[in-house]
């Protein structure tokens, strides 16, 4: 097997029991508020295997105003708490089938100036032409960063189309990785495709199946299998690769707000920004991820009794049902709802949840209880105790 199917830094090697700190760097680091919003359930494919609950024939959106003043009042009350930075990521069904989505996209990018750093993301089908792609290169081209992750859908996607398109978007300075859930029945198959697109120069993300409480990995991996799960596809800097192919180089702004300076240690400027995950062991040694895609590979996704910062410096929105939450896999109330409001909460709270199987809700920063470490920068919770 080539180099680049396996990360040289071994994910393996981390002692999971001993971690006390958790968190996406971009978080950790910075003033970053992060929103995951699933904008509906509609979608244009009819993949056979998709869960009921996950699409709709029926385009169920809310309207484009309603999103915009609910974009505007999270950042009311982010600052209001001292975040100033954004990510919003957007999913469905297919986001990119509500009709304002350019239009939201393009009125989040003009906050720009009024912030230290703005991202977005989406999860898609990529089934927009590359006509539709352009015009969301241009509605996002000022922003600080811009990712997709691209849901690779056999029964419709045609693999050479769904390369073109994705090859594209990297060449406008978009990072991509391809989701790839990998079923143990079928996934000698499923790792065939993700060679093809791993040899065109694309990330491939490798998702183990979970059981239908969505707590643990499902049975049925070999140990080789499973090492690929764990430790195979490493993320990859290819967007950067790409613009260097044409020699062209990225011309997003940098973050300008400020650093989490008491987490930084000596290995800190080393670690390359594919590494999207950090952790601190009870030693205080830093350890690394590419994404926390990869934390139920090792059933590594039990919180309760942490203190977390979702909720504080992150909600979820879910359609069709409109409600605000701290999370995704979170049991608390909501905070609210799109129609009539929400309310973030005043300071982390403690996790009374005993799984937190999504990345969206993993990668939030979280302590273990009594841990001495500030989950974003100027974080008076952990001042406080010191
Ligand atoms: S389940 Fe919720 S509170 Fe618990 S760690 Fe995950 S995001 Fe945080």
């Amino acid at each position: 097997m080539e180099n680049t199917l396996w990360s040289k830094y071994d994910f393996r090697d981390i002692p999971f029991e001993d971690l006390e700190l958790v968190g996406q760097r971009s978080l950790l680091y910075r003033d970053l508020f992060c929103v995951s919003w699933l904008l509906g359930r509609f979608c244009n494919y009819k993949c056979s295997y998709c869960w009921p609950y996950a699409r709709s024939d029926k385009k169920d959106h809310r309207t484009t105003d309603l999103v915009l003043s609910t974009l505007a009042e999270i950042k009311r009350q982010a600052r209001e708490r001292g975040f100033n930075s954004f990510h919003f990521s957007f999913s469905g069904g297919e986001p990119t089938m509500h009709p304002g989505y350019l239009k939201i996209l393009q009125t989040y990018s003009e906050d720009l100036p009024n912030t230290n750093y703005q991202s977005v993301h989406m999860t898609s089908n990529m089934s927009p032409g590359i006509g539709w792609l352009k015009k969301y290169v241009e509605a996002t081209k000022n922003l600080h960063r811009v990712s997709v992750t691209a849901s690779y859908h056999k029964e419709f996607a045609v693999p050479e189309r769904f390369s073109e398109k994705l090859i594209f978007l990297q060449e406008n300075d978009i990072q991509v990785t391809i989701n790839m859930v990998m079923v143990p029945e079928r996934f000698e198959l499923l790792w065939k495709d993700a060679l093809y697109f791993h040899e065109q120069g694309i990330n491939v993300t490798l998702k183990p199946q979970s059981d239908p409480t969505a707590s643990k990995v499902v049975d049925g991996y070999s140990k080789d299998q499973l090492d690929r799960l764990q430790n195979g596809m490493p993320q990859m800097d290819y967007t950067k690769n790409r613009l260097a192919g044409s020699e062209k180089k990225s011309t997003r702004p940098s973050y300008s707000g400020p650093k989490n300076r008491d987490l930084y240690d000596e290995s800190h400027d080393s670690v390359p920004p594919i590494m999207q995950v950090e952790f601190k062991d009870k030693n205080k040694k830093s350890w690394y991820m590419d994404q926390a895609e990869r934390f139920n590979a090792f059933n590594f996704n039990r919180f309760q009794g942490w203190e977390c910062s979702s909720g504080y410096r992150s909600i979820i929105i879910r359609e069709p049902d409109g409600n605000i939450k701290r999370s995704y896999s979170c049991h608390d109330e909501p905070l609210g709802h799109i129609e009539k409001g929400f309310q973030l909460f005043d300071s982390p709270k403690t996790c009374s949840t005993p799984s937190c199987v999504s990345s969206a809700d993993s990668k939030i920063p979280k302590r273990k209880e009594g841990a001495q470490w500030p989950l974003w920068p100027g974080d008076e919770t952990f001042e406080r105790k010191n």
